[in-house]
């Protein structure tokens, strides 16, 4: 079976580590988000892609959900003491390396694409990973502070200001122009279903399906999706901050009529929203917490089960 599955990154790398061990057979092409990408320090950082690689591959912090294992801060701690800014950005001695090697590799010519297959050559994460794009797409968050009426990077807002400044708007600036990197359009054709997973349904799934092309690829496939919201409110993170954004209510019935029913076939959604509907869509309920392996396994039988 041939799998397609678009992930941000902590819900979307721990579902997929579930649907690895609810198909071990499957052929899996994980779609990943690069919209969250930043440069820092004259480095790439990719941390949706990275934390797919690393969580897969077993590299990853299992406690705080994204970053390496084992890691050391001197390179962040020096950099401080040189007053280099940002000092709000997380990164670890570990994870340097892979921003120097994507960097180093960006720098030679290579599409972001060819340099994730590359650096998964290490990971070895059992799953083929394509970025959305191997163009620059970057989402920016419009605020309006003391400072008046300004668009800063995404990351600005959600690590740094942890998003406690309402956003008056989203935006995936290059998005129009940008394509889809090669193999994601080819993956979609060539898939017997599509999952989107767990993950934010705003900045993560949200900016893959503005990639021209992308949303119309998937609306041709069968498209089963897990819902982030459980109850009225994300698991964790605060997906609520970007639905707020975009107009849409922290609820699992309202990130379903986002998808839609153009896109989505079939709905999982957390056992207290199983009165959640829409006209052609089968929406099924289960309990949706993602705590240990196996009820993380159980999640992605379900979701294959939505397919039958
Ligand atoms: P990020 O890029 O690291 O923020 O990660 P994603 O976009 O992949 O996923 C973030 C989303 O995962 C949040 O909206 C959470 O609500 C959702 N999430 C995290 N843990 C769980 C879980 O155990 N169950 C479900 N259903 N959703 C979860
Ligand atoms: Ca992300």
């Amino acid at each position: 079976m041939r799998i397609v599955s678009l992930a941000g990154g902590i819900g979307g790398a721990r579902f997929l580590r579930g649907l690895q061990a609810a198909a071990p057979e499957a052929e899996i092409t994980v779609i990943g988000n690069t919209g969250d990408d930043i440069t820092l320090f004259g480095l790439r950082v990719c941390p949706d892609l990275d934390t797919v690689m690393y969580t897969l591959g077993g590299g990853i912090d299992e406690e705080q959900g994204w970053g390496r294992a084992g890691e050391h801060h001197v390179v962040k701690e020096e950099l401080a003491a040189y007053g280099m800014e940002p000092q709000w950005f997380g990164l670890g001695d570990r994870d340097f390396a892979t921003h120097i090697v994507r960097t180093q590799m960006l720098g030679a010519g290579y599409p972001l694409s060819a340099v994730t297959e590359a650096l998964c050559a290490r990971w070895r994460p059992g799953v083929r990973l394509i970025p959305m794009t191997d163009d620059r797409a970057e989402t920016h968050v419009v605020i309006h502070d003391e400072q008046g009426r300004r668009a800063i990077h995404f990351q600005e807002w959600w690590v740094r200001l942890r998003a406690s400044v309402p956003a008056e708007e989203i935006v995936l600036i290059g998005a129009d122009d940008a394509k889809p990197a090669p193999g994601v359009l080819e993956a979609i054709q060539a898939a017997d279903a599509v999952i989107l997973p767990p993950s934010n349904p705003v900045v993560s799934i949200g900016t893959i399906l503005q990639i021209p092309g992308i949303r119309e690829a998937l609306e041709a496939k069968t498209v089963v999706g897990v819902s982030p919201i459980i109850g009225g409110a994300p698991v964790r993170g605060m997906a609520d901050a970007c639905l707020a954004a975009i107009g849409v209510e922290t609820t699992a019935q309202a990130v379903l009529e986002l998808y839609g029913s153009r896109l989505l076939d079939g709905w999982l959604v957390a056992e207290q929203d199983s009165g959640v509907a829409l006209d052609g869509v089968r929406v099924v309920a289960r309990p949706l917490l993602m705590s240990d392996p196996a009820a993380t396994e159980a999640i992605a039988r379900a979701t294959l089960d939505l397919l039958k």
